[in-house]
């Protein structure tokens, strides 16, 4: 989408950190990190929102989240903890209608969420 800034970032028209990328799926550390680990876990494909997806995207959906869930072991997380978020739409704080899986560790998270 042409004016979408993951897929801009996707495509290398604009740099972001990558810390792992295959077919379906690209990692980026967020430029405005809310702990020592945040990773944002973005499919290659446009999606906008959660509300967009479709039974055909669960096998998506689900890649997804074991990805965060690697990507917190490798960063030695997997057992102090960490957290998955998608926000959705704009009381929930979505800011970049391409869906994306926050991935947050390194440091204790509240509980409930501002
Ligand atoms: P949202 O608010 O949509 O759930 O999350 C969007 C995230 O993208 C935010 O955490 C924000 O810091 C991050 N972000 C916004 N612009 C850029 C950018 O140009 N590069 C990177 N790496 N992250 C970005
Ligand atoms: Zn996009």
């Amino acid at each position: 989408m042409d004016d979408c800034l993951f897929c801009k970032i996707i495509a290398g028209h604009i740099p972001a950190s990558i810390v792992y990328q295959d077919d379906t799926l690209v990692a980026i550390k967020d430029i405005n990190p809310q702990a020592p680990l945040h990773v944002l876990i973005i499919p290659r494909r446009h999606v906008a929102t959660v509300n967009d997806l479709s039974p055909s995207d669960d096998g998506l959906v689900g890649t997804m989240v074991r990805r965060a869930a690697a990507l917190a072991e490798e960063s030695g997380y997997h057992e102090r903890g960490y957290r998955t978020v998608f926000n959705t739409n704009r009381e929930a704080g979505q800011s970049v209608f391409h869906i994306h899986l926050h991935l947050l560790a390194g440091r204790p998270l509240a509980w409930p969420p501002g």
